[in-house]
């Protein structure tokens, strides 16, 4: 029998469908390369990544996840979703992510237009960051400011120009949190709560508010993440047991656009097979 620690799985990377800087096939050939047997894609607010990645997963003998990670509100709180196995054309989840992909080109539009006010910045040049179809996000924002030299790189611009609670920060359409954990049921997919307890983007869930998630049909939590300390984990842990949540882990791989590097956290594959058994049901 092969041990868990020979089973390797990263269930949470970019592409150049959203904010990563690698193709979704550039993206399986790192999989590939750190050794993994099971990787997801999960680009921002789109599943078009998913046929180009299945093809080259394929080709190195990877078992490719198909997913995705969906921006919500939950009140004031933004908090990102992951879904996997969902079908990509189903109406209602599909027409929500839309929603969101188009509310982030004029959000970036908006953004871009208070910066300009202090630095050099055209809506051209941050187009120009981002390839054709993908989702729109700060990140390509923060790629136009270093092709300009006003910083250093993304972490850099998101320090202080692109910060959350910038003077320049503009928020886009999202869907509500407990409605998006319907719609990915209701789209046959798996729904995860993505770095949970990542404080820096700002506040967090707090244990009650996951165990009425758990109720609203969350299946599991992504546990495993470079933005949780040791004992965010640990403690997501015990909160994850008696609710009957999967846990996850994960590198959230961005290729060159933060220091994630893919396979650094990974989920066990007692959990891959919980996450696999949930999905349709
Ligand atoms: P947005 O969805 O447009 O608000 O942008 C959020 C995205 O920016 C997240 O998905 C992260 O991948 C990325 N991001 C957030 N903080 C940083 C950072 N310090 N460095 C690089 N990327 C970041
Ligand atoms: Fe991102
Ligand atoms: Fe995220
Ligand atoms: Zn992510």
């Amino acid at each position: 029998m092969v041990g868990p620690d020979l089973v390797r799985i990263d269930l949470h990377t970019h592409s150049t469908r959203s904010d990563g800087t690698q193709s979704p096939t550039e993206v399986m050939a790192a999989a590939a390369q750190a050794g993994l047997d099971v990787v997801a894609l999960t680009d921002h607010d789109t599943s078009q990544g998913w046929a180009e990645a299945a093809s080259a997963a394929a080709g190195f003998g990877l078992q490719f996840v198909p997913g995705m990670e969906i921006s919500c509100v939950f009140g004031q709180m933004s908090v990102h979703l992951l879904s996997y196995f969902h079908d990509p054309a189903d109406d209602a989840l599909h027409g929500e992510v839309s929603a969101s992909r188009t509310s982030r080109i004029t959000r970036a539009e908006r953004f871009v237009a208070s910066l300009a006010t202090e630095v050099d910045l055209t809506w051209r040049q941050v187009q120009a960051q981002v390839a054709p179809g993908a989702t729109v996000g700060r990140p390509h924002i923060a790629d136009a400011l270093v092709a300009n030299g006003i910083v250093a790189d993304r972490e850099e611009a998101f320090a202080d120009l692109l910060h959350a609670q910038g003077r320049h920060y503009v928020s886009h359409y999202a869907p509500d949190l407990i409605a998006a954990i319907g719609l990915v049921r209701a789209a046959g997919g798996v729904p995860v709560l993505a770095h949970p307890r990542a404080r820096h983007r700002g506040s967090v869930l707090s244990d009650d508010q996951i165990q009425a998630l758990a109720q609203a049909g969350l299946v599991g939590l992504e546990v495993d993440h470079r933005d949780h300390t040791q004992s965010e984990r640990a403690a997501l842990r015990e909160l994850a047991g008696p609710l009957g949540l999967i846990m996850t882990g994960a590198s959230d791989y961005h290729g060159d656009g933060k220091p994630n590097r893919i396979a650094e956290n990974l989920t066990h594959p007692q959990m891959f097979a919980e996450l696999v058994a949930a999905a349709g049901a």
